[in-house]
Order: C-alpha cells, then structure tokens, then sequence
C-alpha cells in the first residue's frame, strides 16, 4: 500500500480526550476516530490489525472444533425476561421499541438467543458436546464509556457457547477453551496471566479471565508469591491467620468525646491511633433484615463477600434513618459494643485488632480499647474484604500477595444449568429422558485486545506492533524522493517484499526523511527499510521498531533478513 493513499490522518500532538495511551495513540496515528461517546470508526489501518486478531481468534477456535455463527445484534425482550435479565441487565442494556411498541434491545452478550437456538435445534444426546461461537458487535451501555476502545458502547466481542450432558464433558471443553486462549494470545504476541475471577452479570459457577499485562491496565491482579494462585480484585481471597485472635489483655474499654469527628480520617487523626485500629461498621439493608459488617479502618469491604458470608442475596447500604433506628445514633458514630437486634459479621482481621475504636452507638461519642470477644463479638466471621499488597494467600497460605496490572481481555465461564433451567433448553438423554443441558461461554473482548496490545508494547515514539498484529509488517522508506536512483530502489523494494509475501506500506510521499520516519514509528510497523546515502554503497539500512537495531544490507538480501 502507498502511504500517500492510505487514510491514516496522523496528528503531532496528543488529542485533549484522550487519558490512556493506547487511545492517545490510535488517534494519533490514524487507526480510530470517535463519532459518539464510546462509538468509533475503524479506519483502514485499524480494521487491519482488529482483522489480524479475528482471523487468529477464528482460525485457533475452529481448530478447536468450535462452529461459527452469527446471531442478531437486535433481540426481542421476550427472551430477555424468561431469564430475567430484561431487569437485572438495568441500564447497560440498551432498548429499543419497533412500530409496533414491541420491546427489543441491542445485544450485549447471547446466552439468551444461543440457549434458545441450541434447545430448538439440538435434540440428542448424540449431538452433544457443542460449541458455537461468533465474532459480532456487541452494545453495552456503560455508566462511563472510556478509554477508547477499551470500555466502549459498542464494541466487537467473540463470544463462544458451549453445550454438555455431564459436568465432565464441560470441564473438558473448558480446558480446551482454557488452551485455546493461551494459544490465541501466545500467536498475538501478548503477554498474560490467567485469574480467578467473579462471573459478574453473565453468573454461573467458576470463571477465569485472561489480562494482558500491563502498567497502564485498569485491573489490579493478585498473585501468590508462593503458589501459581492468580486473582483478580473483585475475587482475590484473602487467607485468614491462625492467630488466636486478640488477647483482651490490655486496659478496659474507654469512651471518649468525638464532637463532629466521623470519617476513618478524622477519628484516627483525632484519636491518634492508625486507621487499622479502627473498626469500620457499616450498617446495611438486606431481604433478612439489618445487618452492621465490621472490617478494619484501612480495608475496603467486598459486597460480594459479604453476601456469602452472610448468606443474603440482596444487600444496600443503610440510609441514615435506618442507621439511626438500628445504632440509636446518627451517621458516623456507630460500633459494635452493645448492637442490639441486628446481625453483626467481622472480617477476620477485624478479631485480631488489640487495642480498637469505633462509634460509640452514641452522637459525638466513640469507644477504645475494644477488644473481639471480650467488649463484642459477631454473629460470624470471615473474608470481607478487598485483598491487598503483602495479604496472605489463601491457597497455599504461605505466600503473600504481589500485585501487578491488567487489563481483562477474555473471559471464561462455567455457567451449569443458569440459562437452561430457567429456559427449559432440553435434549433427550440415552434413555428417551428430557435432561436440562449444562452450559460454558467464553469471551474476548477483540476490539479491547487491540487496546491492550498498544498498552503492552509502545514507548514516547508511538505504538511498537508485536509482529502478527501489525498493519503492515514493513515500511520501504526512500529517504529524498529528489533522488531518482533511490526511488527506483524503492519501487523495486516494495514489489519484490510483496511478490515475496510480506505486507508493505511504501512510504512514498515526498516529505522530509524525518516526517516520514515519526509517523512511520507512530504508526508502528516492525521494520523499516531506509534507502538514503548509503545506497551508493549498494546498501539499504534495516531497523527495527522495538529493538532500534539496524543493519546495512543489499536490496536483494532484505526479504532474507527480515525473515518472519
Ligand atoms: P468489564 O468487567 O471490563 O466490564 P465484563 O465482565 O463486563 O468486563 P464480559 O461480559 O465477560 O465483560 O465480556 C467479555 C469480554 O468483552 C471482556 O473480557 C472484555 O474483554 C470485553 N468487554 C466487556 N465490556 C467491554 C466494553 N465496554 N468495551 C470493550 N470491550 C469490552
Ligand atoms: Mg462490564
């Protein structure tokens, strides 16, 4: 391709909008441009790369035996709510109504339709196993589209279903999914680390994604020091210590006067203790009633623990009303020590604190010297919190949390029968007997995966293509297009790495050498080739992107050098 054709508007300076470097530089180097909050058009030179990582996505998941589909992007509500997600789904799911105010909304992910294509068209157990997935746009409204195409509105998915008669067979098929993304990144030449993750909206059982790793990535990722135990935030446990608890040895329980003093900030600065000798307790509403969590001044509570912990399905923080009915005091001031007709659950690094504070139940007041077990105790106790650098890991229970960065990329699923049953997607087992089908799916987020590479490999220059990703795999850059000789060379060069099968962007505009090497090196192709002064020598020079390396060499040897 000639660069002086290509529609990559390349821009010198960072566009204002941009936060995040991968955004910043798809802009700048002609690859995206944005029509709406979180809506983008891919210009020649960005579809070419999304295209690189759907052809390496389609050709691992056939390999793989999984069948290609293509579902609507436009869904009727009806199937929405025979799972219920026409309500829990909220306001990402963008809805629409036709001519005749039938609902309808713009697909965000397909469990609904491929269940119901799967139990009108899959009869028998013997056609089970199957896998079928598609590589589509998907629409999701999201609170704050950003980032570019890392959090997008509209955004290309591939989405895999698969379908079983036995949990065996769906372990199975989840290891070979599990396989295939090792290799599907492996082949995109980006670096990443599989966690344990929490199945979110999409739900089921065990889950995993897979995130690049990156600085700039906007998920911490938790793992052991010690064992290969990898999780992401939301999931990361956090090992309890055998510690008999604290010993209730010190002086007794102290009340002291905190007029306005409230925020973990304000009591630890007033009190002149650390926020970790606070104890947090927050009081929430749930379908069994109030209920006070406590976890340390210094930890952040995970909602999602402590629902298990508490076993409730529904759970929102108090409004001050409550609180006050439930602590008999206003917002800010409220403890364990003396809570009465309300449940209390501790994070188990809450019964380990020696000399603790909290609200006194009482305006303007607060306890010390608190001790677990011997001034209060909670109903329960367990992993509440958010995990964080130095925790101790729960599997292995020797190593501690390293934390390192991410961004989720893929995503895993076993989601058993959550879609079937409520579907009544059936096939009829060896024996004549309707049976429920169990069911996995399997994400990637191919438009993000573009992002995400830019992340993991760019430096002040611009973006540094891992090779199977890039636009073009070598540019031909003739340094004075005044010089007869060294267009010739060029023109040759150019035809001759295509005749031989390389992808060539010829850069034959004729700008200054050094314009045409910053949008070169913006763009990020692999490998340039120069044809300057030292082709009175015969030679032309070799660099590469990420290395800088460079070597002279004949025209005729480039194609060898280069290799693949
Ligand atoms: P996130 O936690 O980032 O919102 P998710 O858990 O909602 O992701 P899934 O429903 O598992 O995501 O979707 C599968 C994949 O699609 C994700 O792993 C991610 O790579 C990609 N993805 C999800 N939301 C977006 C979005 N708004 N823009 C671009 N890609 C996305
Ligand atoms: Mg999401």
């Amino acid at each position: 391709m000639r660069m002086s054709q290509v529609v990559a508007p390349t821009l010198r300076e960072d566009p204002a909008e941009a936060e995040v470097v991968s955004h910043k530089l798809m802009l700048r180097g002609g690859y995206i441009r944005k029509v709406a909050a979180g809506v983008y058009t891919f210009l020649p030179l960005g579809f070419k790369v999304l295209n690189k990582v759907t052809n390496i996505i389609r050709e691992e998941l056939n390999r793989a035996g999984a069948q290609e589909v293509l579902m609507p992007t436009l869904l009727p509500a009806e199937l929405w709510q025979e799972t219920g997600r026409w309500q829990i789904y909220g306001k990402e799911l963008f809805r629409i109504k036709d001519r005749h105010d039938r609902e309808f909304c713009l697909g965000p992910t397909h469990e609904e339709c491929i269940t119901d294509l799967v139990r009108n068209s899959v009869k028998s157990y013997k056609q089970l196993p199957v896998n079928l997935y598609q590589i589509q746009t998907k629409f999701r409204d999201e609170i704050r589209p950003r980032f570019g195409l890392m959090r997008g509105r509209e955004f290309v998915m591939k989405d895999a279903y698969s379908f079983h008669t036995s949990e065996e067979s769906l372990d199975q098929e989840y290891r070979k999914m599990y396989d295939t993304y090792c290799r599907i990144f492996d082949r995109l030449g980006l670096k990443c680390r599989v966690v344990e993750a929490d199945s979110g909206l999409i739900g089921g059982g065990y889950s995993q994604e897979f995130m690049v790793l990156a600085e700039t990535g906007e998920e911490e990722i938790f793992h052991c020091s010690h064992c290969d135990y990898s999780a992401s935030r939301d999931s990361a446990g956090v090992g309890a210590y055998k510690s008999p608890g604290a010993s209730g040895q010190g002086p007794g329980m102290e009340e002291v006067s905190t007029p306005n003093v409230r925020t973990v900030e304000e009591v630890s600065a007033f009190l002149k203790i650390k926020p970790s000798q606070l104890i947090k307790t927050l009081i929430y509403e749930t379908e069994q009633g109030p209920l006070a969590a406590l976890v340390r001044g210094d930890h952040a509570i995970n909602e999602a623990k402590l629902k298990k912990v508490a076993g409730v399905d529904d759970l929102r923080l108090a409004n001050a009303e409550t609180i006050r009915k439930v602590t008999g005091a206003p917002v800010g001031f409220a403890g364990p020590v003396g809570l009465k007709g309300v449940r209390i659950v501790a994070d188990n690094a809450v019964e380990l604190i020696e000399a603790g504070a909290s609200g006194a139940n009482k305006a303007d007041t607060h306890l010390t010297h608190i001790v677990y077990g011997r001034d209060y105790k909670a109903e329960a106790t367990g992993d509440l919190r958010y995990a964080v650098h130095a925790d101790k890991c729960p599997r292995c229970a020797e190593g501690k949390f390293e934390v390192s960065r991410g961004i989720e990329v893929g995503h895993i699923f076993k989601l058993g029968t959550k879609y079937s049953d409520k579907m009544r997607a059936v096939y009829l087992d060896d024996k004549n007997q309707e049976k429920v089908l169990i069911m996995g799916c399997y994400g990637i987020g191919v438009s993000r995966t573009v992002a995400a590479a830019i992340e993991q490999n760019h430096d002040k220059d611009g973006i540094i293509w891992p090779l199977p990703l890039a636009p073009f795999e070598v540019a031909v850059v003739p340094a004075n297009t005044a010089e007869k000789e060294q267009v010739t060379t060029a023109e040759k060069l150019y035809h001759d790495l295509t005749a031989a099968g390389f992808s060539v962007l010829y850069d034959d505009r004729e700008d200054r050498l050094g314009v045409k090497l910053k949008d070169v090196d913006l763009i990020g192709i692999p490998y340039k080739v120069i044809i300057g002064k030292a082709l009175k020598e015969g030679k032309v020079e070799i660099k590469s992107r990420r290395t800088g390396e460079t070597v002279l060499t004949e025209p005729a040897s480039v194609a060898a050098k280069i290799g693949r």
